[in-house]
């Protein structure tokens, strides 16, 4: 008997110690990082080029740890999205920054916010209905909410993506195809998917005042969009210089550390107002 007793509490010890393997790596941090609600929204303005007025806002998620330390989305986004927690981790931060803006949305009703949403998520089994039911629970129009998506492999079968895009729109919601220009977009695709905007990469933002070539595409994309009643935005705008440069191409909104970096609520806030005042 003392040997089964002892046989039963190695088996025992076994199992236990193999949870306890479980519960630690990278992908239980991620986790126990969202029980405790450690991913945040910060939200960095999109502005006008010309007028410089924020039309809206991009959500850029951090991930506050408990030592106070923040660590970039880059760190966690792909193994978020290769363990299947990406899901819960988007759905978290609509609604904290739905709450945390609310007064704002709902005061200014052509305000947009931007989500980022991978394209698995995008055409994952009920993803329209559970952001609508999360926007309109928030009291907050579907015309006010952007989904981003960036074209990649994922959006290959290019019929079911295009069908998701088109009852989206369908509840007023407005989609973005990002970082258009690097990777996958092909022009046909850019227009066979039926989004309201373009937004160009900041590698193209970085290049136009350099090579006359990125200028040359820029435009070839503003014509492109205008043609099929798309809006155009360009992201990590950090100069007076490539502003001037983009307004020569028509493009008429932008996105970077010139007038913001991405901010914590309240940080955003206090920008908000710091432009209203003016
Ligand atoms: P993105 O969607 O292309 O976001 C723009 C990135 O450029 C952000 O980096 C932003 O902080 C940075 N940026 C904006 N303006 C400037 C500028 O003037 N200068 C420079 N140097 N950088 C600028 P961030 O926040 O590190 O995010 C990186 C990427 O991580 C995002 O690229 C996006 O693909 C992904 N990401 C961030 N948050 C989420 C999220 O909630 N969900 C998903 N699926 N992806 C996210
Ligand atoms: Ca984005
Ligand atoms: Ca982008
Ligand atoms: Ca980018």
């Amino acid at each position: 008997p003392a040997m089964a007793v002892a046989l039963g509490l190695g088996v025992l010890f076994g199992v236990l110690s193999a949870r306890s393997r479980r519960m630690e790596g990278p992908v239980a941090d991620l986790d126990r990082a969202l029980a405790r609600h450690e991913f945040k929204p910060y939200f960095q303005p999109i502005f006008d080029l010309e007028t410089r007025a924020i039309k809206g806002c991009e959500i850029l998620a951090r991930w506050q740890r408990e030592d106070g330390s923040v660590v970039p989305p880059m760190n966690f986004i792909p193994l978020a999205e290769s363990s299947g927690r990406i899901q819960a981790m988007t759905w978290h931060l609509l609604e904290r920054a739905l709450s945390d803006l609310r007064p704002h949305l709902r005061a200014n009703k052509d305000f947009k916010l931007s989500l980022n949403v991978v394209p698995k998520h995008l055409l994952s089994a009920g993803f329209v209905e559970t952001l609508r039911r999360t926007v309109l629970s928030a009291r907050v129009s579907t015309r006010q909410i952007v989904v981003e998506v960036t074209e990649r492999d994922e959006l290959d079968d290019l019929a079911r993506a295009a069908a998701v895009v088109a009852e989206l729109r369908d509840y007023g919601f407005r989609v973005a195809i990002d970082d258009v220009g690097v990777g996958h977009s092909g022009l046909s695709r850019l227009k066979g998917l039926g989004a309201n905007t373009i937004k160009i990469d900041k590698f193209f933002v970085d290049t136009i005042t350099l090579d006359a070539s990125t200028t040359t595409i820029v435009e070839m994309l503003v014509t492109l969009a205008r043609d099929l009643h798309m809006t155009v935005v360009a992201e990590g705008i950090e100069t007076e210089e490539q502003v001037r440069a983009l307004m020569a191409c028509g493009v008429q909104e932008g996105q970077g550390y010139l007038v913001g970096a991405p901010l914590p609520v309240a940080k955003f806030i206090e920008l908000l107002g710091a432009r209203c005042n003016k």
